[in-house]
């Protein structure tokens, strides 16, 4: 009996885990880590922008009937997330055309190593390279916790970092300046970012911003711990790769989180 434990692209560390516990068991019995709410569809239908919903962790019958090229997609803003940015990321003084922006859906690894899906508002201008790192990420079962839009935090960017959610787009100024952010143009990500603090400096200290980050904000040189960004880990090298720059190289400020392109 072939087991359905859907795996995010090639033999993982999870799945080899879950195939030797099932020798020793019943080959059905469902591995550990498994939500009770994963979907479980006796027909299994194909993954659209109809039924995309960020959070939802997906089986590997749909992955297969959807095609994997499929789960990682760049559109115009449909209507319904336009409508949703309203007054959100999207406020009334925001100075962008729609045009500028694209909708992109994609497959990314969550915290037990199963496939979800998440989606990103990002500048049409950096589209294409966002959709071709995450599809590597994938592949390379890169774990991201979660990807929801901004907009399900209310545009909050306090409450989304501190709920480790990675996002791009929203039309905000740099906490506590005037200063527009390259998130306000979709040209910036932050990826895992309660693992990968943003660290300013005011009034001459470091302020760790989630605060729930602080754990992770310091002697990150040789701290481990899950998710970290630094020059070893894949999202930083695939960014670099790609043209962006990434915050934690900043020389006075750090932002773990931050890649931005310029
Ligand atoms: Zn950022």
């Amino acid at each position: 009996m072939a087991l359905t434990l859907a795996s995010c692209g090639g033999a993982t560390y999870e799945e080899t885990r879950s195939q030797q516990s099932s020798s020793q068991q019943n080959e059905t019995s469902a591995p550990k880590t498994e939500q009770p709410a994963a979907p479980k569809a006796e027909k299994p239908a194909a993954l659209t922008a109809n039924n995309w919903k960020s959070g939802r962790e997906v089986s590997q019958a749909e992955i297969d009937i959807t095609g994997i090229d499929n789960c990682f997609v760049s559109t115009e803003i449909p209507d319904a997330i336009f409508a949703k940015m309203q007054g959100k990321s999207w406020p009334d003084n925001c100075t962008l055309q729609r045009s500028d922006l694209r909708y992109i859906r994609v497959l990314h690894c969550n915290a037990d190593g199963k496939p979800q899906m998440g989606e990103l508002v990002v500048n049409k201008k950096i589209a294409d390279k966002v959709v071709k790192i995450f599809r590597e990420l994938y592949d390379n079962n890169y774990r991201i916790e979660k990807m929801h839009l901004i907009d399900d935090y209310d545009g909050n960017d306090d409450a989304s970092m501190a709920d480790n959610n990675t996002s791009c787009f929203n039309f905000r100024f740099v906490p506590g300046t005037k200063n527009i952010s390259k998130h306000s143009y979709g040209l910036a990500i932050d990826i895992n970012p309660l693992y990968n603090p943003y660290i300013p400096i005011r009034n001459g200290k470091p302020y760790v911003m989630p605060p729930n980050g602080e754990p992770y904000a310091f002697g990150r040189d040789t701290a481990q711990f899950p998710y970290k960004i630094d020059h070893n880990d894949l999202a930083y090298q695939l960014f670099r790769k790609a043209g962006f720059n990434w915050g934690g190289s900043w020389s006075r400020s750090k932002d773990y989180q931050h890649f931005q392109w310029e």
